[in-house]
């Protein structure tokens, strides 16, 4: 993932300063009309395409590795061929919108140009505000891979939870973990974090808002639900 958002950055780096050079010469709408897709081919030729598809490949694994962490737990992962099917076509829908935000940032890029050119933006405030667009992108790559990973690895332990559910008929129970407290971690989770353990009833209560009063989604959550047995639970109470 740090890989990931280096590459992304050098890329749209890379791309800047032709993107910006390119808005610089666009003097009618017509031109700002074309420049979506000009960008957008600068994007690719600056390495966009092939960096995600490469971080597209080596998610794949992150699903196996998380499989294996959990194989000689307490409560063992178990899964049909078909559910790992399931989280795998999650991850692909989640992370295949990686390719679509090239297309989202060369459409701001061509709305502030052709808004430059009927303001009569001078070049200087129009290369801050594409530098802007694409800061923003940027820091907002980290977020979305954050969260789309965070849901399908929870998705994982969700399909896992239903099957020992229905094999067993007993309940289950959840801890809730991940990265320990600090300047990003939000109220919710700090309060989730200190409950520690939940019933499935609670669980859903805190995914849904309801408990400690929290929004959903939560962007950029590093947290998770993993089953724990129910001996682990009661010793907690
Ligand atoms: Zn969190």
């Amino acid at each position: 993932m740090k890989t990931f958002a280096k590459q992304f950055e050098k890329v749209l780096q890379a791309a800047n300063d032709q993107i910006i050079a390119l808005a610089g010469r666009a003097n009618d709408i017509d031109l700002a009309i074309s420049l979506r897709q000009e960008t957008m081919r600068i994007l690719e030729e600056a390495g966009y395409d092939d960096v995600v598809a490469k971080f597209l490949d080596e998610e794949s694994n992150i699903i196996k590795a998380e499989i294996a962490k959990y194989k000689s737990s307490e409560i063992p992962m178990k899964f049909a061929k078909s559910d790992v099917m399931q989280v795998e076509a999650l991850q692909s829908k989640e992370l295949l919108d990686l390719m679509n935000l090239k297309e989202g940032m060369a459409m701001k890029i061509q709305e502030i140009t052709a808004q430059g050119i009927m303001t009569q933006m001078s070049k200087v405030e129009l290369a801050k505000q594409i530098g802007k667009i694409k800061d923003v992108q940027i820091r907002y790559v980290n977020t979305y891979v954050e969260t789309a990973r965070n849901q399908y690895i929870q998705k994982l332990h969700d399909i896992s939870a239903e099957r020992y559910r229905n094999s067993t008929g007993n309940g289950v129970y959840w801890e809730y973990v991940g990265a320990p407290k600090d300047d990003l971690t939000r109220p919710e989770c700090e309060l989730a974090l200190e409950h520690r353990y939940f019933t499935d009833a609670e669980k859903n209560d805190f995914q849904n808002g309801a408990m400690f009063d929290a929004k959903v989604p939560r962007w950029n959550c590093r947290h998770s639900f993993v089953e724990i047995t129910e001996e682990t639970y009661n010793a907690s109470r």
